[in-house]
């Protein structure tokens, strides 16, 4: 029981026993047992869902009550609001609670006051980095999802830092929760940690294959799902889960949870799984659902947002890492209250994300992989990430997971594959040149290591050093890393001893790949060097440039008529071909170099974008764009032959054609048909080209470059506008549509809306008062009140 665990704070086993637990599952009695309330380390290793955030909290608040400090690092920036929402309940018996998000290059002094931080690896990463003086302070450290220093990109990250604060603190207690791996003993080794393995779980879960007419489980039973001709299997397990006629007691509506391998099936399953789901609703429910599609709905005009709400309304939903953080949330938490009845998702819902689901479908167990040139199967410690995730614990008699086969040897195979196996063992990614390189400038910059051999002996404590029999192997490429950076400036080594240039640390403070900062200086240099030619061809290509532009806005006018004819705003899209015709027509006395492209381009190209990817048609469309608008570019375009390097460029180009119609005022809606993106990516896309083109202003400014275009073109793309709005655009509530709506009604800067007629600015807000008042009370108007102020007859734009 919690209340015989001496070193939990007073109140905090009553708490839990109001919380329906009054009993330690068995993991968690074993944690005890092995002395994770006493600041041991300790790896435990358990199924999803069966309860390794309350080991967590069991080690964090005994280690804070004895006047410590924790850390609860997440996998995801979306787990991060989640797992602070879950804690802050134990402010009630004075722990304080704090989320650390945001900014790379800052040291979060304020989260010094506080008893548990939350923070994604990178961010902590970086905090270590900023040199944030509370992590001297801290006394336990959680990692969650550990397994995921197996992961390419981030592992890494997470294996470096937790290496760097088990240096700075010694006595460091170590909680790392983890899935069920093959190796959990040599994590533990790793971590100097007690091992805590086991494959209990609060709930029965039975899996098994659904092939032709039936499912057959692990245990030889099989049950009917009889698929109806036209049917797809899919919506027959989703039906016969909602049927419910198994037998068992309590609820006997069976919510599903079905797996797919990319966004687009993720949205299509979910349109046709609503015609199922609707069959199965109460009255209520669909008042209640309509609701929730409204709102839905309100969080944003992307075409997303309607497609999301139309199957809402009927019960069905999908889930993807391309949705706004408010619709995922929305969709989480609808599905947990039961009330849509199944959800269709990509693998990211299974990472962390608590939705259990009576039946678990893996419709896809492969997915493509271009590195692996086709469609690769999924690994087995992932398939049972999202199987874990049926069953709901004093709900369901029992969870359900179920794979798809078309014919009996896949449905041999699957059994073999992922019914019978064993997760794969974690293997380190550190020894890839990649994270070696940023990871090697780091640790010497925050003073981790000051010779070749120091730094050495920090690897040597790594996941990679417990792992590898290769001797020889971290050593050769710690030495081209080492070249590699002070090559380019970022370390001088002299007599065996290593130092970070200023340089050198401004890069690692920004938190970037140093590739990614060589990449960014190198064509700052080169504008700075070609400006002149490039200046003239721009001035000279003038009529030719802007006939593309003219092209351009003649697509984008035929691009919108058809899109004015879906959704009926044609207000929106003459506002936007007006924007364009102003737009950025070249004339050769004011010619602005860098250009915006120009600049969104060099930060896309660097290894810390994420670049969109060329469908089919767009090497064609976009080496045409290339060659149109080649001057803009900071650096020579790769040769047609030079095919990956070729294939690059043109994919920085996309992006940054993307993010420059953001920049344009170009609609979401429109950006997202344009791109083939949700949302949630053009958000993602927007936020990394800020951060580096903050970085490169940093950089330019260092080196001795013009840093002022840089500010520009970032903030541009920050507010979403162009040039003549980044004045209004950064006054709060404001935004890129009501900048540009004020700025056509004459309110042209904050200066105009200090002095604005309070009418015209009411009108140009389309009557909305609360938010005019707000906004002259952000820009510091005196009297801010709007009663009595009349919007001026005939307006018929009012939405009051
Ligand atoms: P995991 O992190 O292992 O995937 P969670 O920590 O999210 O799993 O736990 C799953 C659910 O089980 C949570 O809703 C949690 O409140 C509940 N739970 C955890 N421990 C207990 C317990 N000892 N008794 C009852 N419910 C518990």
């Amino acid at each position: 029981h919690p209340a015989d665990v001496p070193e939990l704070p007073a109140g905090v086993a009553d708490h839990l026993r109001e919380e329906g637990i009054e009993e330690l599952y068995p993991p968690q009695a074993e944690a005890v047992e092995a002395g994770v309330t006493r600041g041991e380390s300790l790896v435990a290793a358990v199924p999803t869902a069966s309860g390794k955030t309350l080991i967590a909290e069991l080690a964090m608040l005994s280690s804070v009550a004895r006047g410590g400090k924790a850390l609860y690092i997440v996998p995801l920036r979306a787990l991060a609001s989640e797992k602070k929402v879950e804690f802050e309940r134990w402010e009630a018996y004075g722990f304080d609670v704090g989320v650390s998000t945001g900014n790379y290059d800052s040291d979060g002094e304020w989260l010094a006051s506080r008893d548990i931080v939350v923070a994604t690896s990178e961010k902590v990463d970086s905090l270590v980095r900023n040199g944030a003086g509370w992590i001297d302070d801290l006394t336990c450290v959680v990692a969650d999802e550990v397994h995921l220093v197996d992961d390419a990109e981030r592992g890494p990250t997470l294996e470096v830092t937790l290496g760097k604060l088990r240096t700075l603190n010694p006595g460091l207690q170590i909680v790392a929760l983890s899935a069920t791996v093959g190796n959990a003993d040599v994590v533990a080794e790793w971590l100097d940690a007690e091992l805590v393995e086991s494959a209990w779980r609060p709930i029965d879960l039975r899996m098994g294959v659904h092939y032709g007419n039936a499912i057959t489980f692990d245990d030889g039973s099989q049950r009917e799902v009889p698929v109806g001709s036209g049917e797809r299997p899919t919506a027959a397990l989703v039906d016969d889960a909602l049927a419910g006629d198994d037998g068992a007691d309590g609820d006997d509506q069976g919510s599903s949870l079905v797996f797919v391998n990319s966004r687009r099936n993720a949205e299509a399953a979910a349109k046709r799984l609503k015609d199922v789901t609707a069959t199965h609703l109460t009255d209520d429910e669909r008042g209640r659902l309509a609701e929730l599609a409204t709102e839905i709905r309100d969080v944003s005009d992307a075409e997303t947002s309607d497609t999301l709400a139309d199957c809402v309304a009927k019960g069905a939903a999908f889930h993807h890492a391309g949705l706004a953080p408010e619709h995922r949330s929305l969709v989480e938490e609808a599905f947990r209250d039961r009330l849509v009845k199944c959800v269709s998702a990509t693998p990211t819902l299974a990472a962390g994300v608590n939705t259990p689901s009576r039946r678990v479908i893996v419709r896809d167990w492969r997915r493509y992989d271009g590195e692996f040139g086709g469609m690769k199967p999924l690994d087995v410690l992932e398939v049972h990430q999202m199987m874990g995730r049926a069953g709901r614990p004093g709900l369901d008699p029992y969870g359900e997971a179920v794979l798809l086969a078309k014919n009996s040897e896949t449905r041999d195979e699957l059994f073999e594959r992922y019914i019978w196996a064993d997760p794969e063992p974690v293997r380190s990614k550190l020894a890839a040149e990649p994270a070696l390189r940023t990871h090697a400038l780091a640790t010497v910059a925050s003073g981790f290591a000051h010779t070749r051999d120091e730094l050495l002996e920090f690897l040597d404590r790594t996941l990679y050093a417990t792992q590898t029999d290769e001797s020889g192997r971290l050593e050769r490429v710690t030495d081209d890393v080492l070249a590699y950076l002070d090559r380019n400036g970022f370390i001088e080594r002299e007599d065996g001893t290593l130092t970070a240039t200023g340089i050198g640390h401004t890069v690692s403070q920004l938190y970037l790949d140093p590739m990614t900062a060589a990449e960014i200086i190198d064509g700052l240099e080169w504008a700075d060097a070609n400006r002149g030619e490039m200046v003239r061809a721009l001035g000279d290509g003038g009529s030719a440039r802007s006939a593309s532009e003219g092209e351009d806005a003649a697509a984008d006018s035929g691009f919108q008529r058809a899109s004015e004819l879906a959704s009926g705003s044609a207000e929106e899209s003459s506002d936007d071909a007006d924007a364009d015709a102003a737009g950025d027509s070249a004339d050769d006395s004011d010619i602005t170099y860098p250009t915006a492209l120009g600049l969104f381009h060099l930060v896309s190209r660097t290894p810390d974008m994420y670049q969109l990817y060329l469908k089919s048609g767009d090497r064609e469309e976009y080496t045409e764009v290339c060659y149109e608008r080649e001057a803009e570019l900071l650096g020579r375009t790769p040769s047609e032959y030079e095919d990956v390097r070729f294939e690059e460029w043109l994919s920085a180009l996309k992006t940054a054609r993307m993010l420059e119609d953001w920049a344009r005022e170009v609609d979401e809606d429109r950006i997202t048909e344009r791109y083939g993106v949700g949302p949630g990516d053009i958000r993602g896309k927007v936020e990394t080209a800020e951060w580096l083109l903050g970085a490169a202003e940093r950089l330019a400014g260092e080196v001795g470059l013009p840093a002022v275009p840089v500010r520009e073109v970032k903030k541009r793309v920050q507010y979403g506008v162009r040039e003549d709005l980044l004045d209004l655009a950064g006054v709060r509530n404001v935004g890129r549509k009501r900048a540009r709506r004020l700025y056509e009604a004459g309110v042209e800067t904050r200066a105009d809306l200090r002095e604005a007629d309070k009418s015209t600015v009411l009108r140009a807000l389309r009557g909305r008062r609360k938010t005019a008042e707000r906004i002259l009370e952000n820009v510091g108007r005196q009297d801010p009140s709007m009663d009595d102020v009349s919007e001026g007859a005939g307006d018929a734009s009012t939405s009051l």
